[in-house]
């Protein structure tokens, strides 16, 4: 087993539990707020947003959550999904590192979204709830949403962000062919769209101001419900698969990872790799660096504040105490949609503020060169979110050719970007460049955000 390119599983060594990192913490998470009261929210708070089953997550100080069957049919459709030994990379590279990562674009969506989007349907479903909706951001999650809600003969409604909604006509085609309705955001159906298109009818829109949409007409109608991609711990927790499988996948090829290193949007892809590695960490097992990666132009965990502030733009989630660049931020358009976002999870958040994770910031130039001679080595042509994984990979690989350590490296390739071949175009005909986020504009941002604390 030396010659191994990819460490496959068996159907049968699908994980059967999520893992839950929060009771494993040296100290909890500070709780979500209620906007108006600024008190700890309870459960009943969330009820006209989410199903019980998922609030109950939410907040849950059990370990380990078993996968409901139903949602275990669904999952086999793609998992488990491989572990690769980059080897043709890590050969262009000349690197003595060993690179590896866990690939999610084998899911039917094209990305890791599906692993926490078919149970938010599913939960839904039981409780009764005929209608879900939400946003999307570079359309990654309203298509991973629509096709759970397929699963499940639920309705899906999506809020794409306008700057997407017109670079990826293919995304809004995939939602549509799954069943779902989706609006440019900001939209003339909700009284919020309506206000900002009436300063600007070109308003680019922002994940933030398709959040506020989005959970506007969820909250009208007690048969709908809203669902987020991302951010909030029960998100994270259906993720853990993604590591859970992982560490399985490195135990069989007799590996430790020495350095993790995930792209960070909301921080799931990142937080469901990384922590059932944090938890092997914390239990003494090994003793990885775990390192958060997000885009210079939307630095979040590097630029951000610690502090508590809204999901949305318009103010109508709980605050979360999160590092953020102000919910009133509106990145610039870089290509990786997902990765444009003003906040961080609350529990990356946290684990970054106690020291257990690192961040660094990279520019998407750096990002696609490293992604060009990922897919000319390795093949598969990489989504642009985890472009920003790859490069930091191709960091760490050559800081281990300069001091000849032979480290092992694990990341997650958490989507393909076969619908993200204009960012390709951008690059190959030298037209990209690097957004720095201007401290005037961070500083405009923040000004913005009510103190709390
Ligand atoms: C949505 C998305 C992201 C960003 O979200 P996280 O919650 O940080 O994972 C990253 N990569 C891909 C492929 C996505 O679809």
């Amino acid at each position: 087993m030396d010659n191994y390119t990819k460490v496959l599983l068996d159907e049968s060594e699908i994980p059967t539990q999520w893992y839950n990192v929060v009771p494993d913490l040296p100290t909890p998470p500070p709780p979500p707020l209620h906007p108006g009261t600024r008190e700890p929210i309870g459960p009943d708070d969330l009820a006209p947003l989410f199903p019980m089953a998922l609030i109950m997550q939410e907040v849950s100080e059990e370990s380990y959550i078993d996968i409901p069957g139903e949602v275990l049919d669904v999952y086999r459709l793609w998992r488990p999904s491989p572990l690769f030994r980059a080897r043709r990379l890590e050969a262009a590279l000349d690197t003595p590192a060993k690179i590896f990562y866990k690939y999610e674009g084998v899911s039917p969506a094209g990305s890791h979204k599906p692993n926490t989007s078919v149970p938010q349907a599913y939960y839904n479903h039981q409780e009764g709830i005929t209608k879900l909706t939400t946003e999307t951001g570079a359309g990654q999650w309203g298509s991973a949403l629509a096709f759970a809600c397929a699963q499940y003969g639920i309705e899906c409604e999506v809020w794409q962000v306008a700057a997407s909604y017109e670079v990826k006509p293919h995304r809004k085609t995939m939602m549509e062919i799954w069943g779902a309705s989706v609006h440019s955001s900001p939209s003339d159906v909700t009284e919020f769209g309506r206000s900002l298109l009436a300063d600007d009818p070109q308003h680019p829109g922002s994940l933030g101001i398709a959040i506020s949409e989005a959970v506007s007409m969820a909250v009208e109608d007690p048969t709908t419900r809203y669902a987020l991609g991302s951010v909030l711990n029960h998100v994270l927790l259906h993720q853990t698969v993604i590591g859970e499988e992982a560490l399985l996948q490195l135990a069989k090829v007799g590996e430790t990872p020495d350095v993790l290193v995930g792209c960070t949007g909301g921080g799931s892809n990142f937080g469901g790799l990384s922590f059932p590695f944090l938890r092997e960490k914390l239990k003494g097992k090994m003793n990885p660096t775990i390192r958060c990666v997000e885009p210079a132009a939307c630095p979040s965990l590097t630029k951000g504040e610690y502090r508590y502030d809204f999901g949305d733009t318009a103010g109508m989630t709980p605050l979360v105490k999160m590092h953020t660049l102000g919910h009133s931020f509106i990145p610039d358009p870089i290509h990786a949609g997902g990765l444009r976002y003003h906040g961080m999870a609350p529990l990356v958040s946290h684990l970054y503020e106690t020291g257990l994770v690192e961040a660094e910031s990279i520019g998407q130039t750096e990002c696609f060169t490293a992604a060009l001679e990922f897919a000319r080595t390795e093949g598969i042509v990489p989504a642009p979110e985890p472009t920003h994984a790859i490069a930091a990979a191709v960091r760490e690989a050559l800081r281990c050719k300069e001091s000849g350590e032979e480290k092992v490296i694990l990341t997650a390739l958490c989507g393909h970007g076969h619908l993200d071949l204009a960012a390709y175009e951008n690059f190959l005909s030298g037209e990209m460049v690097d957004h720095e986020l201007s401290q005037a504009s961070l500083d405009t941002a923040m000004a913005a955000v009510p103190v709390f604390d």
